[in-house]
């Protein structure tokens, strides 16, 4: 898989993640990687927050947009 990105831009570069969100593949320079909050959440208690944060891999629009959600 190619860097999406980087094919808009005319260039060639092997994609070494994909956007959890969109599916995207994003080179190195294109994926950005956010700790996100863990949340569990199961009836009848409410969400409870666990003590890590999970690593996960977003390509810049999805990014940019989990920013502003
Ligand atoms: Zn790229
Ligand atoms: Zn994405």
């Amino acid at each position: 898989m190619k860097c999406y990105i980087c094919a808009q831009m005319g260039k060639s570069t092997d994609a070494v993640a994909i956007c959890i969100i969109c599916g995207m593949g994003t080179c190195m320079e294109h994926t950005i990687r956010r700790e996100v909050d863990v949340w569990e959440g199961g009836y009848p208690f409410p969400a409870k927050k666990l003590p890590k944060k999970i690593p996960r891999m977003l390509c810049p629009d999805c990014n940019a947009s989990y920013k502003e959600g």
